[in-house]
């Protein structure tokens, strides 16, 4: 029982770490001026890792 609240609260804390490491991505991508490298399947930008997929 006390082990299991130690991994909830763990796994909450890291959880929080996720959201906000996301954030702090989306917003570098939001604000980078992208140089894509290309590939048949996806670019990729150089600078941020933004990658889009060139299949629709
Ligand atoms: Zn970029």
């Amino acid at each position: 029982m006390k082990e299991a609240l130690r991994l909830r609260a763990e796994i909450a804390r890291l959880e929080g770490d996720l959201e906000r490491l996301k954030r702090q991505l989306h917003l570098l991508q939001n604000e980078c001026e992208h140089e894509f490298i290309e590939t048949p399947l996806a670019r990729t930008c150089t600078k941020c890792l933004q990658t889009e997929s060139l299949y629709y």
